[in-house]
């Protein structure tokens, strides 16, 4: 009989470890606290770390289909002028951008729906010799082999495991929004503007659908209202260059998300018996180089080549862990390093950041993001 495994929270980590241990032949459920899959987010990057693995996964394709393919990264100023550029061709496979919505279902449209459950908020798990039980809201209790914590950035799981501590606020907050493709952007380039204090990232996403992000420094957000968001944005970035203040101006003000950039110190280990994290709930990191649910794509992945056959589950977990610990702690310090240095505010430190970028960036190939895009797990 295959062994039974919960994976409780159904977001992008979870649906991709769903996928992945339903595909080694694993008996898998999915239990989410939302009533139903919703249209929830906005755009995301997909780098080739991560779409190796959807192409392994059989669901390439459709990622292809419903996104955007990226074949350069722009690094600008505010009035346009290039900093640097990356390529990003020249990998097994590509990176390209799509909706975080069109990935999520491409994720669960392969699996059966006895794996998904939702309005099932999990509560808290007990485990003894022979496995462990997952305790839910109005009750319900489910037995299983093993427990898979894929309940985010908040999670309870990692809260019952090692206490429950609020995520780092790394001093900058984030807006997120998605305009009509207003034409004009080169097809496959994605930008990034970095200013001082304040950055700007443009993203299409497929489907006459371009996606942006704003960052600016400042204390943790308070609860606002998302209509006054827009102006808010607007006014700070009205005389960036070309199409910054359009895309601000076309997006929908009730549809722009707010987010304060937070992570969490690296853990060790992440779990324990037969209970293990996944994705935002073992090592969330601040968004500066797009990879957290890339990461949680790997981490499921890791799990599907480990668990087939394994004789002892909490073993293969704790393999599990180690495998992921070093890797997941090195993007999760990369990202809050760019999150730093892209904040800088300072006028001289911008002038020699740039520069220094640029020589950085320059250095063919960069061995950093070899390190980072060609990571087979
Ligand atoms: C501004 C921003 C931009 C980003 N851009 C990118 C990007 O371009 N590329 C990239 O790879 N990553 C990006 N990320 C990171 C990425 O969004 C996350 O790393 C990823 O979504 C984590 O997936 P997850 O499944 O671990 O967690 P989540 O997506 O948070 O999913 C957790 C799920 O668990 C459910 N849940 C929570 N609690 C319970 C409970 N008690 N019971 C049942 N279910 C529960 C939630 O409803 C949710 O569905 C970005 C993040 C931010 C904030």
């Amino acid at each position: 009989m295959s062994r039974k495994m919960i994976v409780a929270g159904g977001g992008i980590g979870g649906m991709a470890a769903a996928l992945a241990l339903h595909r080694a032949g694993l008996d898998v459920t999915v239990f989410e606290r939302a009533p139903a899959f919703a249209e929830v987010g906005t755009g995301m990057s997909l780098w080739p770390n991560a779409t190796r693995i959807l192409q392994s996964l059989g669901v390439l394709e459709q990622v292809m289909a419903r996104g955007e393919l990226v074949t350069q990264f722009n690094l600008l100023r505010p009035d346009g002028r290039l900093i640097s550029m990356v390529p990003m061709t020249g990998y097994p496979t590509p990176a390209l951008c799509m909706h975080r919505a069109e990935l999520h279902r491409t994720l669960y449209q392969p699996l059966p729906a006895r794996c998904l459950e939702t309005n099932q908020v999990f509560q808290s798990f007990t485990q003894d010799d022979g496995g462990v039980t997952a305790k839910f809201a109005g009750g319900h209790e489910v037995r299983a082999d093993g427990l898979i914590g894929a309940d985010g950035i908040n999670s309870l799981i990692r809260a019952q495991l090692h206490g429950a501590e609020p995520p780092a606020y790394r001093g900058y907050c984030i807006w997120r929004g998605l305009a009509p493709d207003p034409g004009g952007l080169v097809r496959g380039h994605i930008s990034e503007t970095w200013g001082a204090g304040e950055r700007f990232g443009i993203m299409p996403i497929g489907q006459a659908r371009i996606c942006w992000y704003a960052t600016r420094n400042g204390p943790r957000s308070q609860p606002d209202a998302a209509e006054g968001r827009k102006a808010e944005v607007l006014e700070l970035f009205r005389h960036w260059h070309g199409l910054i203040p359009a895309l601000i101006e076309a997006t929908p003000a009730a549809s722009i998300l707010k987010n304060d950039a937070c992570d969490r110190p690296a853990l060790r280990p992440w779990g324990r018996g037969v209970v293990t994290l996944l994705g935002d709930s073992a090592h969330p990191m601040t968004p500066n180089v797009g990879q957290g649910a890339c990461m949680a794509i790997e981490d499921a992945a890791c799990l599907a080549k480990l668990l087939p056959g394994a004789p002892n589950l909490a073993a293969a977990f704790r393999t599990y862990e180690r495998r992921r610990q070093t890797r997941t702690a090195f993007i999760a310090r990369q990202s809050r390093r760019i999150g730093i240095i892209g904040q800088w505010e300072n006028p001289l430190m911008v002038r020699g950041r740039n520069f220094i970028t640029r020589l950085v960036l320059a250095r063919p190939p960069d061995l950093q993001l070899n390190a980072v895009y060609a990571y087979e797990v």
